[in-house]
């Protein structure tokens, strides 16, 4: 637990120093730390080391730690979107990273239109067409996009991914550059704003710094590694 609060500063000096490698402002990255599998401690220990975004992948998990918690805390939701969760998602989350579906998403529309909420939330981009991963694929993003933009009730703030597990970070920096892109031509194609890039975890956030994260999700590199892994996991 003492560690926790050295490892945070760690990780914010290197995302500061990833800012001024690639040139942008250290203010536009939000450190999100993943909280899954700890403790609401553990929370408060992040906390008092002056974290305030948390990132849950377990609506079950979550929800304890939520209340446990209370205070200016930013809670972000980064596990699969299941439909029977989504009415109980939508109100305990500030931002909801992986939405993956035009019928999901039409689902939540109708959702937050009964519960008089207007969420902010993430497309999640398949972007190695993996088979064990959700998101849409950017070919499907593009004929869909007209559709989920029609969907009033959501504020679809940007972009997530997870890239394919890489031996280093490295060889991830080619994903991040293709999510980017995708970003970027989106825009252009529906006069969209997409300024959020939620990419970069534990063993590649410098790298997704580099290229344009907005939003990078930490986890074992703040509260180490994690003694059991939860449903979905990836690396
Ligand atoms: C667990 C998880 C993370 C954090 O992973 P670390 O490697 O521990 O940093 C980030 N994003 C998602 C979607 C996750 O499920």
């Amino acid at each position: 637990m003492q560690e926790i609060a050295a490892n945070l500063v760690a990780v914010r000096q290197r995302i500061h120093a990833a800012c001024l490698r690639a040139g942008r402002s250290p203010d536009t990255v939000e450190l999100i730390a993943v909280s899954k599998t700890l403790p609401a401690e553990a929370v408060r220990v992040a906390c008092e080391a002056g974290q305030t975004h948390f990132a849950e992948s377990r609506l079950q998990e979550a929800l304890p730690k939520i209340h446990a918690l209370s205070g200016n805390l930013h809670w972000h939701f980064i596990g699969r979107v299941q439909r029977n969760k989504v009415r109980k998602l939508l109100p305990s989350f500030e931002v909801i990273h992986a939405m993956d579906s035009l019928r999901l998403a039409t689902y939540a529309d109708e959702i937050a239109a009964e519960l008089g909420l207007f969420p902010k939330l993430m497309l999640q981009v398949n972007v190695a067409d993996e088979a064990s991963k959700g998101g849409f694929e950017p070919a499907q993003l593009r004929s869909e996009m007209d559709a989920l933009l029609r969907l009033k009730r959501l504020d679809i703030l940007g972009l997530m991914a997870i890239p394919p597990a890489a031996p280093d970070a490295e060889s991830a920096r080619h994903w991040f550059v293709r999510v980017r892109d995708l970003r970027d031509s989106l825009e252009r194609e529906f006069g969209l704003s997409l300024p959020a890039l939620s990419m970069g975890m534990s063993g590649d956030y410098e790298v997704a710094v580099e290229e344009g994260a907005t939003h990078v999700r930490v986890g074992s590199a703040i509260f180490g590694q994690r003694a059991y892994q939860v449903d979905g996991e990836i690396g």
